[in-house]
């Protein structure tokens, strides 16, 4: 038998070209692509008929937050039940994070995330979070200490490439030392950062003059607001093309932001990147008015129609490179934390499972992206972002992650029909066109129409690097 596995009868779509073929898997790859109606000696093999879908790479988010320790307890999604709801919405590769406790070494933070992740169905990879780790001095912010900057070395080594910055959040924010000296580390180990930017002392300052009505959750909106996302985008930008590093801009939702991205891509900085997410694409801040607004806090927050419609022209346009979901779930009862003010609500958004089909849905299907975009901003520029090796594509080589997609599939995104271990959803009765029929991961068949049929704890780590130390920091930025 010449394969393990014939997917048959399918438009296969990549990132960049819409055909016929069949696609042969064997031992976890793909192995060939061959013009459909093959001949009788490879039909000996079990065939997955993909007639009337289309059939894409396996889906990749380079962000999500399973089973992260909050205010509230942990997100409401571990890693088992996070990385089946992925699979079942057509995603084969997740990237979550490591967070560090006080003292802890970078390197014994991510042994322990790693244990956590072996209930995980789907491959995935790390970013390590830097936090400020210094002991506190009466008066003087924690600072990030030189250890720790070379642990970042340690971390490189063992597979995580990537490094997590926060711009806000007590006990995560940096000041504009650190950062620079973060980037200049992740521009000497050739990694990428990826930036929580908005400005972290401003929205603090701005949460406190809220005196009245604190139960509305447009208050978070309001003391969120656009300029201090892109105030933050634009010093993220001057430190990263000062420490010459790479650059992923996080959750970027508002116009004046992404602008920033853009001019800078027009000036020739091809260091920069940027991710907007599925809620931005297809909600607006008006969801933050309803008297149960506190489900949709997210940071940085909903924004007003115009900017959505923005995001769709500057993710189409390549200004915008990628599209993560930043998964943050939380259950109905965590979210009522902010039921009395909505400065205690957890912030988050989830949507691991659905971000596929709402961008067929709304990008797709109104027109705003071509099949191949959609492909493009949810495989394979992630996967080449973020240095996810073998994944993000279809071609002979690269690992056997693939979607059929049936376009004439419909779904009604309920709570009860999505597999996030929580009681609403952010969509809550929408209906998408089509959907993710059947997934496999490295060769298994994972999820057979609709339903999940993989091994438990399939999934694994996958370690990244870039390959060759081609955007080492300008020398300039060391004196001697
Ligand atoms: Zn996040």
């Amino acid at each position: 038998m010449l394969f393990d596995l014939l997917v048959t009868g399918g438009t296969v779509v990549t990132a960049d070209a819409t055909f016929a073929a069949d696609i042969g898997v064997r031992d976890g790859k793909i192995a060939a692509l061959l013009p459909p109606s093959t001949d009788s000696n490879v039909q000996s093999a079990p065939t997955l008929d993909a007639s009337g879908c289309y059939v894409l790479p396996g889906a990749v988010d380079g962000h999500v937050h399973l089973q992260m320790p909050t205010g509230v307890g942990y997100t409401a999604d571990d890693w088992a039940t996070g990385t089946r709801a992925a699979a079942l919405g057509g995603t084969t590769c997740i990237i979550d994070f490591v967070e560090t406790e006080p003292g802890e070494r970078l390197t014994d933070a991510l042994t322990k995330r790693l244990d956590e992740a072996r209930a995980a169905v789907i491959d995935f990879g790390l970013h390590m979070t830097i936090q400020p780790d210094e002991h506190p001095i009466a008066g003087i912010p924690r600072r990030v200490s030189a250890r720790r900057l070379a642990e970042m070395g340690e971390v490189y080594q063992a597979g995580c490439a990537s490094f997590k910055l926060y711009m806000a959040y007590p006990g995560f924010q940096l000041s504009d030392g650190d950062l620079f000296r973060a980037l200049r580390t992740v521009a000497e180990l050739n990694g990428i950062a990826c930036i929580h930017a908005e400005n972290g002392d401003v929205i603090e300052a701005l949460r406190e003059a809220v005196v009245d009505r604190p139960e509305r959750a447009i208050h978070h909106a309001r003391t969120r607001p656009p300029a201090n996302e892109h105030e933050a985008v634009t010093r993220a930008l001057l430190c990263a093309e000062l420490a010459g590093a790479r650059v992923m801009i996080f959750h970027v939702g508002c116009e004046a932001a992404a602008r920033v991205i853009a001019d800078a891509k027009l000036r020739g900085n091809d260091r920069v990147f940027g991710e907007t997410c599925p809620h931005y694409l297809t909600l607006t801040e008006d969801t933050l008015a309803r008297d149960d607004g506190r489900l949709w806090v997210c940071a940085p927050p909903l924004r007003p129609q115009a900017d959505q419609d923005a995001m769709w022209r500057l993710l189409a346009s390549r200004a915008l490179d990628v599209v993560g979901t930043d998964h943050c779930p939380f259950t109905r009862a965590q979210k009522d934390a902010g039921k009395p003010d909505f400065r205690r609500a957890p912030g988050g958004i989830p949507g691991i499972e659905t971000r596929l089909g709402l961008l067929h849905e709304f990008g797709v299907r109104r027109g705003r992206l071509t099949l191949n975009d959609w492909v493009r901003v949810c495989c394979t520029r992630p996967a080449e972002l973020y240095g996810l090796a073998g994944k993000g594509r279809i071609a002979v080589g690269y690992d056997a992650d693939l979607v059929v997609f049936d376009p004439a599939l419909p779904k009604t995104l309920t709570a009860d029909a999505l597999n996030s271990a929580i009681d609403w959803s952010a969509y809550e009765g929408l209906t998408c066109a089509g959907w993710v029929r059947d997934v496999i991961a490295r060769g298994d068949l994972i999820v057979r129409d609709q339903g999940w049929i993989g091994r438990p704890g399939r999934g694994q780590f996958v370690r990244r690097a870039f390959p060759g130390n081609t955007h080492a920091a300008d020398p300039t930025t060391r004196f001697r």
